[in-house]
């Protein structure tokens, strides 16, 4: 039972609520003795997370989540056990913060058509770092009345096909486990199910990804059901691959929570049974 391992979570340095430290204080809090914080395409949370670590003897995986494009769709890639001061690494996700600027003036200049102004300055305020996600937008269209809550945003505006969706070339599969491999780290597709992709496409994803050098399957999430973790076993099982397992803790009022992830399944390798220093 490695429960008290999760390895995917955000802070207010991309689309979370919690800073660092709240965010290190709250797992410990939840009996999380090994926490990864992957914020969507920084790093620019893991000195603090780190220094909280420290301070509440709690371990810190500096991880990365990153946005990718693969058949017109986003695909999340995390970096996990990477090294902050790799240079290519912190140089591309730079790239990717800018394309998140340029689409942030897109998404808005789509819902000033649609008659909702002013929304690249509210969602950049709500943004704090300069990392704008839609997830900003969703809490701005909210909070101004222009939806009845966070998920109607993306129903309605956000979400691909909706009027305010902007479609983006982030970076293909290849490169951004190209990033993590040069910073040291693995590489592990993001929640393989939430895709809104058919499990043969999946499988053509996985595919590729192995090929790439990719590492591992995050086969446990908060949502995923035991059906989806059963194929996600048997993913791992035909492309050898290595099994993670995180919430996507994003805050307190948000739909994931930290500390109830079910066990990886005891036929697979945990990803962190590579990693001396996780007593699993
Ligand atoms: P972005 O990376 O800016 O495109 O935003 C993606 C983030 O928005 C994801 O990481 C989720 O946190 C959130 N998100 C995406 N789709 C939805 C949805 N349908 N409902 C609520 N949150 C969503
Ligand atoms: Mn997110
Ligand atoms: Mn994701
Ligand atoms: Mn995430």
């Amino acid at each position: 039972m490695n429960t008290h391992i999760d390895l995917h979570s955000h802070t207010y340095y991309s689309d979370g609520e919690l800073s660092p430290y709240d965010l290190m204080s709250y797992a410990k809090q939840k009996g999380i003795t090994t926490l990864a914080l992957t914020d969507h395409d920084t790093l620019a949370g893991l000195p603090e997370a780190q220094q909280a670590a420290e301070e509440l003897g709690i371990e810190l995986i500096p991880g990365v989540e990153i946005s990718t494009s693969w058949q017109n769709k986003t695909i999340h890639i995390v970096g996990l056990n990477v090294d902050v001061n790799c240079t290519l690494l912190q140089q591309g996700l730079s790239k990717l913060l800018a394309v998140r600027v340029e689409r942030a003036q897109a998404i808005a200049e789509q819902l000033t058509k649609l008659g909702i102004p002013d929304t690249y300055e509210g969602a950049r305020r709500l943004a704090k770092f300069d990392n704008i996600s839609r997830n900003h937008f969703a809490s701005y269209l909210q909070q101004q009345g222009h939806v009845k809550d966070f998920s109607q945003a993306f129903k309605k505006y956000l979400s691909s096909g909706q009027p305010a969706a902007v479609s983006v070339d982030w970076i293909s599969i290849a490169e951004a486990v190209h990033w993590i491999t040069a910073a040291n780290g693995v590489a592990v597709i993001a929640h393989p199910t939430r895709y809104k992709l058919s499990r043969g496409k999946v499988v053509e994803l996985v595919k590729e990804f192995k090929q790439a050098g990719g590492h591992a399957l995050e086969v446990i999430t908060s949502s995923t059901q035991p059906d989806e973790i059963q194929w996600t076993t048997r993913l791992c099982g035909d492309f050898d691959l290595f099994a993670s397992a995180g919430s996507d803790y994003h805050g307190p009022t948000t739909w994931a929570n930290i500390g109830n992830l079910k066990p990886i399944p005891s036929v697979l390798q945990p990803i962190w049974s590579q990693w001396s220093k996780v007593a699993a």
